[in-house]
Parts: structure tokens; C-alpha cells; sequence
């Protein structure tokens, strides 16, 4: 039987209503296991109407209970990991480990949401003036919304709301369409946690759901995340109804390859970050630039690590990565491989051939590794989200870095070397969000801040950290004047106020 995914409306599941329905695929065999409800606007004005009426009191509760909620909710998800990641599995494809992977790293988002009150403590300058004390206080914007990819289903939802929900903020999201459970599971738990109905709703849908949200006048705030076209989007439209937006777009990561580095380590993190969850990941390698003389040998060392990669189901334990999300995406990672040498580039390793025994009707490729790629090639310049790598040439430091610096990306970039000067120069160089130093996939922890520069990442906030809550909540500055009992009234001054 069919699974039906619902929205998630004021605590309790809301059926769709609207009688619109998209396929959710298992991509390591091709079927159709479930049905996810596509949100109308009336259905989307019904989930932001809950939340709207559940800001006033979520507002007002303290923080103590706030995050003793969040502390709860953090326990569950702690206790249901492996359910979590089952689900990921289930719909994205990406293999058991990658996915519990991605729920720890939700939960490091929890984690800061819990010590929320640090953050939020305002700031007080006292006797600014004779008897005049100024504080400045930080407070929720009212309900919010998040739009997020299929490539992360829990992670990126737990990038925004524990930290806009912390906040005193009320959410609704609206999560990819292509790997619906995950996001449902979340809100049980939110729910079971103690959290109070309307806090958090999720409508799920297309275009249709998330353009109510954009133009919706009750939504003060919209954090986005997925490709750079839609991100575009996103921002404009957002910013167009007078609302707060931070989208985070696509990526295409280089990682720079000095001639005096470990080339066995170098070798293993390109590997890793490469094709880790098929290259299905926004800080994922897929492009590297090797320096000087060390080519040949590098790209031997990626090919021999590369060809030992197990591909299959997600669910087996023996697999290293899945398939793809969807079979158009499949052939549309395919079409850059099939392109590469007539653009000029050496295919060192061709995965378009590659198919399950069992399972052919999975959305499967195998590993493909491009060499002596120009930057002409549609190879490089776009971003193929795929287990594809380039690998470009060149003679000097300053050659890749024009070459990385030239990319209209700018999420995360990495260099491997020996040298910590060079190291230091490339982290002051290069025109990128994230900047890993012998570390492929720089990921920031919780308490620093993600996102990308360039067309990696539109408006002025980085996703969590310090960025996140100074997102989601509005500055407010008092000035106080208490005045002692003994004063004489000072009278009327029409002068503008004056500091003494
Ligand atoms: P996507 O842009 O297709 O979809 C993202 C969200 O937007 C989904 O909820 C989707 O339903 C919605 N959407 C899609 N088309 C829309 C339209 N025309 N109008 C309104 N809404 C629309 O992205 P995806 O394929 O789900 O995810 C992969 C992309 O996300 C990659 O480009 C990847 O680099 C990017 N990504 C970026 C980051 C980051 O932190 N920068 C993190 C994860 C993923």
C-alpha cells in the first residue's frame, strides 16, 4: 500500500485537503512508495494562520521552558537517530552512515538552540548620560518560514527552525518534495517534546506552496536553501514583499593541490569528498586543481581509491554510496560524461554504464573522473551534483587561484599543502564562504556560521551560529532615565538631546 505523507498543521496532521498529491521514489529500485500532499493556498494560509496564533504565547514563554523543550526534543532525537536515518535512506538514497551523519549534524544545531539564552543576552551601558542607561535587546520577528533540499532532508530543516524557534519565533516549513519523512518525523518529535501547537508546521508542495509564502503577509522572515537559480528567486521575491531573506544557493567547490602536498591524504579527501552521498552535497569537491608536476600522480592516486568505491542500495551495509536522487537527474549527470571528450576533456573513469544487479530500475551511476579539464567545459562550469570529478592543470598557485576566484560560486573551497604560509594566503585569497585547510568539506561547526559568498548565497546572513540568531530575531535599544527623588525637575528643553 501507498504511504501518504501529510502537512503538518497547529500539532496534528492535516491531510491534504486541496486533493493534490506528487510521487515520492525509492531511488535504489525506482518505485513509488509514497504519496506526499502538495499544499494549495489556502492550505499554506491555514498552517501560517496556526503559527500566527501561536507567536503571541511562544513569544512570551520564558526561556528557561523554551529550551527545556528543546533539551527534550534534543534526547529524541538523540533516540531515534537510526529511524531518521532510515527514512533519509528510504526516499534520498544515500547510504545509512551518510544519513545518521546528517542527523548529527542537525543535532549540533540543537545543541546551540539549547544554549540559546547565551545568545540572546542583550546589552546594557549604564549612566550614558545623568541618570540614562541604554539596553539593547533582541527579539523574535513573528513566523517564519524555511524552504529547504532534498539532499539534507533533516539537516537543513535543523539548520533554521530549532535556532528561529529558540528565538521565540514560530515556523513553517516547507521541505523538498522528494524526501518528504524525515521533516513529519521531526515535528512528532517536536510535538512529543512538549513544544506547543502551531510553533512548528510544515506544508509540503511546489512552487505553488512556496510562492504563497513569499508573497504571504504574515511571514516576516524566509530562510531558503537549495540551487542558485531558485535561490535567486527566492531573494528577489522575498525581498520584493518587504521580508528578511538569506538563500543559499548551489556550489561548484575546488580543491587546490599544491606540488608540496601529501598527495595520499590529498588523494583520500578528494575521493571522499567527491563522491560521498554520490556528490549529492553543496560542499561537496567537484573540482580539483593540481599545481605543477604532481597531475599524473594525483590523478592515479584518485583513479586507484576511486574504482574501489562500492555503489548500492543505501540500506546495505556493504554499499559506500547509493544512486541518485531521480532518474532525470540520473541521466542529466550522465549527459556531462557523455559530453566531457568532445568539450576537450580526458575521461579517466566513466561511470554511465553502471547499474545493480537486482535493482536496474534504480536511479544508478557509477564514478566518472575527468582529467585536463578546460574551464570551457559544461563539465566545469556547471554544477553537475553528481559523483563527477574534473581535475584541471595548472603551472602556479596564482593560475588556480584566478581559476577558483573566476568560478560565479563561492560556497566552499579547500588547499592542501605543507606549507602553512601559502595555507595562510590562500584562507586571505580566496573569494569563498567556507575555506578548508587540509580539510575537504569545511563544514563549519554549530557555533560558527555556514554559507557561501557569490552566487553561493544571496542577502547578508549566514545560516546558524551567531548569524543565525541575529537573523532571526530585530534589534531594539531602550533608554532609560530613572530619575533619583531628590532631583529638581529639570523643565522644558526644546534643544535635541544632548549626552552630558
Ligand atoms: P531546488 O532549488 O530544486 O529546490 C529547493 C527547494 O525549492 C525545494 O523545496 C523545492 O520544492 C523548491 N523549488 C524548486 N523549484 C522551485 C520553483 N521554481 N519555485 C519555487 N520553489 C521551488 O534544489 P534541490 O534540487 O532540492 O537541492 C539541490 C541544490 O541545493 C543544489 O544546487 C545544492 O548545491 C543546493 N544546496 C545548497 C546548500 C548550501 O548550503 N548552499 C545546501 C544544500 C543544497
Amino acid at each position: 500500500m501507498t504511504k501518504i505523507v501529510n502537512h503538518w498543521i497547529g500539532g496534528k496532521t492535516a491531510e491534504g485537503a486541496s486533493g493534490n498529491y506528487g510521487p515520492v521514489t525509492n531511488p535504489a529500485t525506482g518505485e513509488v512508495t509514497t504519496k506526499v500532499a502538495f499544499a494549495s493556498v489556502d492550505e499554506v494560509d491555514a498552517a501560517v494562520a496556526a503559527a500566527k496564533e501561536a507567536f503571541p504565547s511562544w513569544s512570551r514563554t520564558s526561556l528557561a521552558q523554551r529550551t527545556t523543550i528543546l533539551f527534550r526534543f534534543r534526547a529524541l532525537l538523540d533516540q531515534h537517530r537510526d529511524e531518521i536515518a532510515e527514512l533519509i535512506t528510504a526516499e534520498h538514497g544515500k547510504v545509512h552512515s551518510d544519513a545518521l551523519g546528517e542527523v548529527a549534524r542537525g543535532l549540533e544545531i540543537v545543541d546551540l538552540a539549547c544554549g540559546i539564552n547565551v545568545q540572546l543576552k542583550g546589552e546594557l551601558s549604564t549612566q550614558v548620560a545623568n541618570r540614562v542607561d541604554v539596553a539593547s535587546i533582541r527579539q523574535p520577528l513573528g513566523v517564519v518560514a524555511g524552504i529547504t533540499p532534498f539532499n539534507f532532508p533533516a539537516m537543513v530543516p535543523m539548520w533554521m527552525f530549532p535556532i528561529a524557534i529558540a528565538c521565540g519565533n514560530t515556523f513553517v516549513l516547507k521541505p523538498s518534495e522528494k524526501d518528504p519523512s524525515a521533516s513529519v518525523r521531526l515535528a512528532e518529535l517536536l510535538s512529543e517534546a512538549g513544544l506547543p501547537d502551531g510553533v512548528f508546521n510544515i506544508v509540503h508542495g511546489d512552487k505553488v506552496a512556496v510562492d504563497r509564502l513569499l508573497e504571504h503577509p504574515d511571514i516576516k522572515a524566509v530562510s531558503f536553501v537549495g540551487s542558485t537559480p531558485i535561490a535567486r528567486y527566492i531573494h528577489t521575491t522575498a525581498s520584493a514583499n518587504g521580508k528578511r531573506v538569506q538563500a543559499l544557493g548551489g556550489a561548484k567547490n575546488h580543491m587546490l593541490v599544491l606540488p608540496d602536498a601529501d598527495l595520499d591524504a590529498a588523494a583520500d579527501a578528494a575521493v571522499s569528498a567527491a563522491y560521498g552521498s554520490a556528490g549529492e552535497r553543496c560542499m561537496a569537491i567537484s573540482a580539483v586543481v593540481a599545481v605543477g608536476s604532481i597531475g599524473d600522480e594525483l590523478v592515479e592516486k584518485i583513479r586507484e581509491r576511486a574504482e574501489k568505491i562500492k555503489i548500492g542500495p543505501g540500506d546495505d551495509p556493504a554499499s559506500e554510496m547509493g544512486p541518485l536522487i531521480t532518474k532525470a537527474h540520473r541521466d542529466k549527470v550522465a549527459s556531462y560524461v557523455e559530453n566531457a571528450a568532445a568539450e576537450g576533456c580526458e575521461v579517466v573513469l566513466d561511470g554511465t554504464g553502471f547499474t545493480v544487479d537486482g535493482h536496474e530500475n534504480g536511479h544508478w551511476i557509477g564514478i566518472s573522473l575527468l582529467d585536463k579539464v578546460p574551464t570551457s567545459a559544461k563539465a566545469y562550469q556547471d554544477e553537475i551534483f553528481g559523483p563527477v570529478l574534473c581535475v584541471l592543470r595548472t603551472e602556479t598557485y596564482e593560475e588556480a587561484l584566478e581559476i577558483i576566484n573566476s568560478s560565479p560560486f563561492g560556497n566552499g573551497t579547500a588547499i592542501f599543502t605543507r606549507d602553512g604560509g601559502a595555507a595562510r594566503r590562500f584562507q586571505l585569497e580566496v573569494e569563498a564562504g567556507m575555506v578548508g585547510v587540509n580539510v575537504p568539506i569545511p563544514v563549519p561547526v554549530g557555533y560558527h556560521s555556514f554559507g557561501g559568498w557569490k552566487d553561493s548565497l544571496f542577502g547578508d546572513h549566514h545560516i546558524y551560529g551567531n548569524d543565525g540568531t541575529h537573523f532571526y530575531t530585530r534589534g531594539k535599544v531602550v533608554t532609560t532615565r530613572w530619575p533619583d527623588p531628590a532631583d529638581i525637575p529639570a523643565g522644558v528643553d526644546l534643544g535635541f538631546p544632548r549626552n552630558h
